[in-house]
């Protein structure tokens, strides 16, 4: 491997490792609430945000998330009904999880609390239509303050599972962001396939530092994504790994966990048939000048998919036959490495409206 190439996937890996920070407080068989996230429009007041994520526990155990202390324990019956706030502390800034609508507390005011200790029974108490826990994580302060309050889907995952984030350039709060194929790890009854961008009309919600997102989608089964916003101005394609955080927005398309491929490959594209969007993955074993092009029967050029100079890796293209009619078209790989080698390759596939 060349020196260059070396530090290239080095700073790329740097920039994609990211990982989750904390525990889930329930066991990996409770699913988070997917038809209520972080940053949407509250049920009741739409003008606010929903603060927190809600994770369908019922009459069970709730674990800390983290190491700290216990800095209240108190009842609210027009909010959060029994809650207990633990103080912790994440890159040396105090952070307040939030743990509400308990049945009932394990712990008093000043405990020193472990990560996974049991610290409550989850219920149904306060401003509540079913039990659950709703999970919150407040930075600096424990009153809500501009901006503080974080996706906690971003901190911690059902394990085996992993994170998208991203942030859709110039989108109205709420707006809609699909991802395909479904990412959620067990036939949903309430997650759903998409996620929303928040809703900053709501002044506590924020983005987190380094994630500058404005909308995740958590709890994401390893695999590669295309994701689509804003009336398809807003594409993009993303592989993610367990325990993995991944940016949307940045390159990540050749995926650097695998080793290098000993030879060119072109791979059927998935789904197939298809509509209207799929992913053609192809290999290169040294760095190569690659095309990649779509052609409908007749030979006529369709799209230009890749066209450019590639490290050795395993690539995901994503292609989106958005306006074309249903048929066979043919893709066609034809790549020429530095040290000469030569692959030309062409498979069908059907997109079937
Ligand atoms: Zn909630």
């Amino acid at each position: 491997m060349k020196y260059s190439l070396l530090i290239i996937t080095l700073i790329n890996l740097f920039v994609q490792a990211q990982t989750f920070r904390i525990n889930r407080p329930v066991p990996d068989t409770i699913e988070t609430n997917g038809s209520y996230l972080f940053g949407e429009p509250r049920y009741q007041d739409p003008q606010y945000a929903h603060r927190g994520i809600d994770i369908l526990i019922r009459y069970d155990t709730v674990r800390s998330a983290t190491n700290g202390s216990v800095y209240y324990v108190g009842y609210e019956p027009d909010g959060a009904g029994n809650y207990v706030v633990i103080r912790s502390m994440y890159n040396g800034r105090l952070v307040y999880f939030y743990y509400m609508h308990l049945q009932q507390s394990l712990v008093a005011v000043n405990d020193v609390v472990l990560s996974s200790q049991p610290i409550a029974i989850s219920g149904n108490t306060g401003r509540s239509t079913g039990p659950h826990l709703h999970f919150e994580i407040r930075y600096d302060s424990p009153s809500s303050s501009p901006r503080k309050t974080r996706n906690p889907e971003l901190w911690c995952a059902i394990t085996g599972m992993g994170a998208i984030y991203g942030r859709v350039p110039n989108a109205p709060n709420s707006t809609r962001v699909d991802i395909y194929p479904d990412p959620k790890p067990r036939p949903p009854y309430t997650t759903f396939s998409y996620a929303l961008t928040y809703n900053f009309n709501d002044p506590y919600i924020g983005s987190d530092e380094v994630y500058n997102e404005n909308y995740a989608i958590g709890d994401v089964k390893p695999g590669t994504y295309t994701i689509r916003s804003m009336n398809n101005t807003y594409v993009r394609t993303v592989t993610v790994a367990a325990g993995q955080i991944v940016n949307a927005d940045q390159p990540n398309d050749v995926d650097l966990n695998l080793p290098v491929p000993e030879d060119f490959a072109l791979m059927q594209n998935y789904p197939n048939p298809f509509n209207p969007t799929t992913v053609i993955s192809f290999k290169i074993p040294e760095q190569s000048y690659v095309q990649l092009k779509v052609f409908d029967i007749l030979g006529n050029e369709i799209a230009s998919l890749v066209d450019e100079e590639k490290s050795a890796g395993e690539y995901h293209q994503f292609f989106d036959a958005y306006g074309l009619s249903s048929g066979v078209y043919v893709y066609t790989i034809v790549a020429q490495s530095i040290s000469g080698r030569a692959f030309r390759e062409s498979k069908k596939m059907m997109l079937l409206k």
